[in-house]
C-alpha cells in the first residue's frame, strides 16, 4: 500500500533544534508516523516531551555551536535506542547587521551552527548508518536564501546556500550506500527566527504580498516533506532541496 511507504514504524531519528518552530513540528509529526525521536536542544525541550511523552521522545541537550557535542550525541542517542535511521539538521540561527559593519562574531557564529556542525554532525551520522549496513535519511533544513541573497544577512545567505550545495556533493558520494540526503527550503515560517521580521510592518507587508499563498507559513506545513524524505517513499530521491514557501520561489 502506498501509504505504508510513508510509515517510519520502528526507525530512530534525530531532530535538532527540538524545542521550537519547525524543529517542534517534525518530532510530532515523526512519532505520529511511527518514530522514536531524539530531539537536540540547548536547553530542555519541555514542551515537545510532554507533547510526544517519554516513551516516543528522548532530549540530548547540547550546544551545536561547537562540534565537540557530537560524539554525545551519537552516543546518547545509541544508548537510548541502539540506532540510527533519520537525522534532520534543523537547529539554526540568523543574525541581521548591515553588511558594510557585518561582524566576525555574527560571521562565525551563524556559520559555526548553520553549516560546519551540521557537516560533521552528518558525516558521524552517516558513519554510523554504514556501520549499521542499513542506508539512511539525512534531511537538511535549508532556507529560500539557499536560492537568494536576502538583506542584512550575509552569513545567514552564505550558511545556507552552502547547504544545499554540501546536500548534492554528499548525495553524489553516498547515494550508492543507500543513504538519502535531502533539503527542505522552508519559506517565510512564523516562528521566532522570523519574529523581527514580522513585527517590521513594512517588510512583514512587503513579503505576504510576494507570496502566492497569502499567508506566512506555519510548522505544520512542513511536516509532510518531512515525513516523505524521512521515508522509504523517498529512496530515489537524492540531492534535492525542495522549496515549501506557498509559492514564494516562483515569483
Ligand atoms: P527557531 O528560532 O524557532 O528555531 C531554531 C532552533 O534551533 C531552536 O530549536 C533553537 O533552540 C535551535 N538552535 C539554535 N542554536 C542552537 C545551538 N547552538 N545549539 C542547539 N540548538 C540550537 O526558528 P525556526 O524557524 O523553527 O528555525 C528552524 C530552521 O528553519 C533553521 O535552520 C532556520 O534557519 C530554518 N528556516 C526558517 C525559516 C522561517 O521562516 N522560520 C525559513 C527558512 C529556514
Amino acid at each position: 500500500m502506498i501509504l505504508d511507504q510513508f510509515s517510519l514504524a520502528g526507525k530512530v531519528a534525530i531532530v535538532t533544534g527540538s524545542n521550537t518552530g519547525l524543529g517542534q513540528g517534525i518530532c510530532r509529526a515523526y512519532v505520529e508516523a511511527g518514530a522514536k525521536v531524539v530531539g537536540v536542544s540547548r536547553r530542555p525541550s519541555t514542551e515537545t516531551a510532554e507533547m510526544l511523552g517519554d516513551e516516543n521522545f528522548y532530549n540530548v541537550i547540547a550546544d551545536l555551536s561547537s562540534c565537540d557535542v557530537i560524539p554525545k550525541v551519537i552516543n546518547e542517542t545509541l544508548a537510548k535506542y541502539g540506532r540510527i535511521d533519520i537525522l534532520v539538521n534543523n537547529a539554526g540561527i540568523i543574525k541581521r547587521q548591515d553588511s558594510i559593519e557585518f561582524s566576525e562574531e555574527n560571521w562565525d557564529s551563524v556559520m559555526n551552527v548553520n553549516l560546519k556542525t551540521v557537516f560533521f554532525l552528518t558525516q558521524a551520522v552517516a558513519q554510523q548508518f554504514l556501520k549499521q549496513q542499513s542506508g539512511g535519511k539525512i534531511i537538511n533544513i535549508a532556507s529560500m536564501l539557499s536560492y537568494q541573497g536576502g538583506i542584512r544577512v550575509p552569513s545567514y545567505t552564505a550558511s545556507k546556500s552552502a547547504i544545499k550545495g554540501v546536500t548534492m556533493t554528499l548525495s553524489n558520494e553516498w547515494a550508492k550506500y543507500g543513504i538519502n540526503i535531502n533539503g527542505i527550503a522552508p519559506g517565510y515560517m512564523a516562528t521566532n527566527n522570523t519574529q523581527a521580521l514580522r513585527q517590521d510592518e513594512d517588510r512583514s507587508a512587503d513579503i505576504l504580498a510576494r507570496i502566492p499563498a497569502g499567508r506566512w507559513g506555519t510548522p505544520a506545513d512542513l511536516e509532510g516533506a518531512a515525513v516523505f524524505l524521512a521515508s522509504s517513499a523517498s529512496d530515489y530521491v537524492n540531492g534535492f532541496t525542495i522549496a515549501v514557501d506557498g509559492g514564494w520561489l516562483g515569483r
